[in-house]
């Protein structure tokens, strides 16, 4: 790297001294305890409000659908085997590299939508539904479209 260029754009960082990080480190560490405790305590309290513990499920739920279906929205937001468009019955499909199918990851995680989305959508993945999805998985084609060498039938 350009050393002028690095250091015109360099912003000044802020440097603790090693003398306050100590300090912090010290403090930290003897009331590391009390620390934990703490939020542990808060997190058991909030459990007992009733419909918490619901309304926290059903929240991150909703984040799951949403980041589900914005994944698949963007990978064509139907089945690239059959065209099923239920969102229910779609998941998002792995491919290795092409050919090879039978050793496809089969991943169906909430993570993974999330994944997929940090890293802005890579196009190594397609929609398929549920039932191409598993046929692909076990057969390593679907009758509807891939034949058994997973080249496209037309
Ligand atoms: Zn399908
Ligand atoms: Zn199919």
């Amino acid at each position: 790297m350009n050393r002028k260029y690095f250091q015109n754009n360099s912003k000044p960082i802020y440097k603790m001294s090693e003398e306050k990080r100590e300090y912090h480190r010290d403090y930290y560490d003897k009331h590391k305890d009390k620390y934990r405790k703490y939020s542990k305590d808060r997190q058991a309290k909030a459990r007992l409000i009733p419909g918490v513990r619901e309304k926290m499920r059903i929240s991150s739920l909703k984040s799951q659908h949403s980041a589900r279906r914005s994944v698949i929205d963007h990978y064509g937001g139907k089945c690239s085997c059959c065209g099923e468009s239920h969102y229910e019955f779609l998941a998002i499909d792995h491919i290795n590299g092409g050919g090879t199918r039978l050793r496809r990851e089969k991943i169906e995680s909430s993570r993974l939508y999330y994944e997929i989305r940090r890293k802005a959508f890579p196009d190594t993945y397609r929609v398929l539904c549920h039932n191409c999805n598993s046929s692909l998985g076990s057969y390593g084609y679907c009758p509807h479209k891939f034949s058994k060498d997973g080249e496209w039938l037309s």
